[in-house]
């Protein structure tokens, strides 16, 4: 009876009970944010475990990020004692896993079991070298492209034969597939593969190798998957694969997607017990029967995020017909978020059509909760400056920095924060991905700019002189390293004085003449020109704007959008030296690993996760919803932007802060910009808009009246009269800004003001 249960379930509701004791048999537990969903998963695991179902090894769990499966294997831990899991060797992401998976098979794979894995830059040079082969031009069909189809075709699990012919017709008049075929081959004879390889090639593995596949059924007992709504393709079949077995022809009571209630009946007796904090006896219980899947995947239709890179929702909504007899379990109870946060995040996320529809509902409903907090801010500086505020604020009342978590849109809004908090001497990290000043783009820019400043800088030097790629060989840069360390000079110099010898072959000679050239003349322009105008120069004349231009990677915008982002924020200082000091400085900073640190990350990475309070800045249109999703996405753009707002709302437990700014550099343009669409969304009720959210002057009460509402300029909102523009209107008229702090940025920006209308600009994480 469920008196004498064990503790791991007592904290569960019914539900979540269910969802953890139907151990055998598919289960789809389908839940709204924050219901418990992953901790659904480890409960399960700690519950085979516990009840000896199962050995660690005979566990197959896959979880979004490895730092989720760190955490997963930490919990059950807890739950059952660490010395009762040994490891869990199959217990991470889909990528891990799969790069497991091949290192044991890979003959079957026609790689040797100590295969490389290749980058994207790896990668990149691999195609062109195949495109030059084929004697076709490389600027008219750019390896970058093919790296991306490649990619996209991996992420449906289609090899050279399976595309179709549209698509092996789209590059280099129809040898896409030649070329696909030859890269492959390619890959072979130098024992390595890609990232997509590392799923499509146990899916062919499988496919070819019955007996392969069956060790795997017999080995995997239990599959578990978390996050199922943001699986591609290629990982849907990688998982049907191992969890479908052939059926008996026994009919299926499944017609639809069913609640737990209608389906109770298929509820397991009493659970099967093994000795308690032990695998069990040998042979003591073999409760899987070959053809019964014990499968259980947990997700959210209203999380998909990453259907810009093939993640198909509708894996989701097709699970009971894959797995007929699946048990469908809907959590329905929310035990993160405050009933206000709840009740935005629902309101905001029913504006989606194509959704499942579900309730969420909280007990946690206590008079002192916050409502959600909306700020307008001047621009971006002010807004940096108004959450750092706000946390200091946070702090003096007892908050740890631990608990509260910056999510952006895009990457570059993370430079206003980083440079705010250093002043301010508020530690923070990075989640997923490098800092602001470590990102590639921006490393290499800045190394630019430190031999313009510098030219003894040998590092810097050494990071770009082949960079965009000029030809220069390793062999090119040992010389001129020799040449500079003979003659004690910088390398810089070496390499004027190398590109006027004849050391060199003509090529490589023309092309240091070339960086020698640049060089000089940047240095003299160093004393005449405003140093973010060389800045800009330097990045053009080197090439350097337009190799990331001329990049078809999904990264691309991003990074082009950072260095505009740099250049910007370079407006604040007075010369090229003081502004590259600044970034010394900043660079040195602890990334503060272990210690308590304000979290910033993007909203793509922040799925999972949860956090006490949470600051999301940033909300306007163009950046979110983002410009390039609606351009590129339509209305399921605009959709896919709406679920990545719900994920942000719902990181929340207990306080949520949303920032708009009236004022973006946007296309290296100041812009007016007006406040997200998804605002407006969010009910009245259960937000508030901040009166005077920091000391740069109250921006009035936009319900009180219509005080506001005119003088607003040329600013127009295409969406109707909107709450939210009283208050940046007010913002404009107080003039409060220009008192309080000096805004060398903004009063440039005014002359450059314009209403470009091109605003496709930026990236999705
Ligand atoms: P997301 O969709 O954001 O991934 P989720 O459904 O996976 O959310 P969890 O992260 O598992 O939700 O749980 C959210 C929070 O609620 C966690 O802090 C978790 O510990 C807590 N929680 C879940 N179930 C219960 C419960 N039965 N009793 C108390 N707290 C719970
Ligand atoms: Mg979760």
């Amino acid at each position: 009876g469920h008196n004498n249960a064990p503790d791991y379930l007592k904290g569960l509701n019914p539900e979540q009970r269910l969802a953890v004791e139907t151990t055998e048999g598919p289960v789809l537990v389908l839940a709204g944010a924050g219901t418990g969903k992953t901790r659904v998963l480890t409960t399960r695991i700690a519950h085979i475990l516990a009840t000896g179902k199962a050995f660690p090894s005979q566990i197959l769990a896959v979880t979004f990020t490895n730092k989720a499966a760190r955490e997963m294997k930490q919990r059950i831990g807890i739950l059952i004692g660490e010395g009762n899991v040994e490891g869990m060797p199959w217990l991470g992401t889909f990528h891990s896993i799969g790069v497991k998976l091949l290192r044991r098979h890979a003959e079957l794979a026609g790689l040797r079991s100590d295969f490389t894995i290749l980058d994207t830059d790896d990668v990149v040079r691999l195609i062109k070298q195949l495109i030059q082969a084929e004697g076709l031009d490389d600027k008219r069909w750019p390896a970058k492209q093919f790296a991306q189809m490649i990619d996209g075709w991996k992420n449906k699990g289609q090899g050279p034969a399976d595309i179709a012919e549209g698509d092996a017709r789209a590059f280099a008049n129809g040898k896409g597939r030649e070329l696909y075929k030859a890269y492959q081959a390619r890959l072979q004879t130098l024992n390595a593969c890609d990232f997509g390889d590392l799923l499509c090639h146990p899916i062919r593995i499988f496919r070819a190798n019955p007996d392969v596949l069956k060790e795997y059924h017999k080995r995997f007992k239990y599959i578990l998957v978390d996050e199922y709504q943001d699986t591609n393709t290629a990982q849907y079949m990688w998982l049907r694969l191992l969890a479908q077995r052939p059926q008996p022809s026994r009919p299926s009571s499944s017609t639809g997607l069913q609640s737990a209630e209608s389906r109770k009946d298929d509820r397991p007796s009493e659970p099967l017990r093994g000795p308690r904090g032990g695998p069990a006896p040998a042979g003591a219980e073999q409760p899987v029967s070959d053809n019964k899947v014990n499968i259980c995947c947990v997700g959210d239709d209203d999380q998909s995020i990453y259907g810009w890179r093939g993640a198909e929702v509708d894996n989701i909504l097709r699970f009971d017909k894959d797995f007929p007899g699946a048990t469908i379990i809907r959590l329905e109870r929310n035990y993160r978020s405050t009933a206000h946060i709840l009740g935005a995040a629902s309101h905001l996320i029913a504006h989606n059509e194509g959704r499942f529809g579900k309730t969420l509902f909280t007990d946690r409903d206590e008079p002192e909760d916050d409502k959600v907090h909306v700020h307008a801010a001047w621009d971006s500086e002010e807004e940096a400056r108004a959450v750092g505020e706000t946390i200091e604020a946070y702090q003096r009342q007892k908050h740890n920095l631990n608990d509260m978590a910056i999510l952006v849109r895009a990457s570059f809004q993370m430079r206003a924060f980083e440079d705010r908090f250093i002043t301010l001497g508020l530690n923070y990290r990075v989640i997923g991905g490098p800092r602001f000043y470590e990102r590639m783009e921006i490393r290499d820019a800045l190394a630019f700019f430190r031999v313009v400043a510098n030219s003894g800088d040998d590092l810097a030097f050494e990071r770009i002189v082949n960079v965009p790629k000029r030809g220069l060989g390793e062999a090119t840069i040992r010389q001129i390293h020799d040449t500079a360390r003979a003659l004690r000079i910088p390398m810089l110099e070496a390499a004027g004085n190398l590109a006027e010898s004849d050391e060199l072959k003509p090529k490589p000679r023309a092309a240091l003449r070339e960086v020698a050239a640049n060089f000089e003349r940047w240095q003299k322009a160093l004393e005449t020109k405003p140093h973010t105008e060389l800045a800009e120069t330097i990045l053009e004349e080197s090439g350097y704007t337009d190799m990331w231009k001329n990049d078809r990677s999904a990264e691309a915008p991003g990074r082009l959008e950072n260095l505009k982002e740099l250049i910007r924020s370079m407006e604040e200082y007075e010369s090229l030296r003081s502004f590259l000091e600044h970034v010394a400085l900043v660079m040195d900073a602890e990334q503060n690993a272990g210690q308590d640190a304000v979290s910033i990350m993007t909203l793509h990475s922040a799925k999972g996760l949860e956090f006490e309070t949470v600051f999301l800045p940033g909300w306007e249109e163009g950046l979110f919803p983002h410009q390039r999703a609606l351009d590129e996405g339509g209305r399921s753009g605009l959709e896919e932007e709406r679920r990545l707002a719900y994920v942000g709302l719902t990181r929340a437990k207990k306080n949520l802060h949303i920032w708009f700014v009236s004022n973006r550099l946007i296309h290296g343009l100041w812009q007016s910009t007006i406040p997200s669409r998804f605002l407006e969304e969010l009910p009245e009720s259960h937000v508030e808009i901040a009166e005077s959210g920091n000391s740069y002057g109250g921006y009035g009460n936009p319900y009180g009246g219509g005080s506001f509402a005119s003088g607003r300029g040329g600013r127009q909102n295409p969406y109707g009269a909107s709450r939210f523009d009283n208050v940046g209107a007010n913002a404009e008229k107080s003039g409060a800004f220009s008192n309080t702090y000096s805004t060398p940025g903004w009063q440039r920006a005014q002359a450059n003001r314009t209403e470009a209308t091109d605003r496709n600009w930026g990236t999705r994480s």
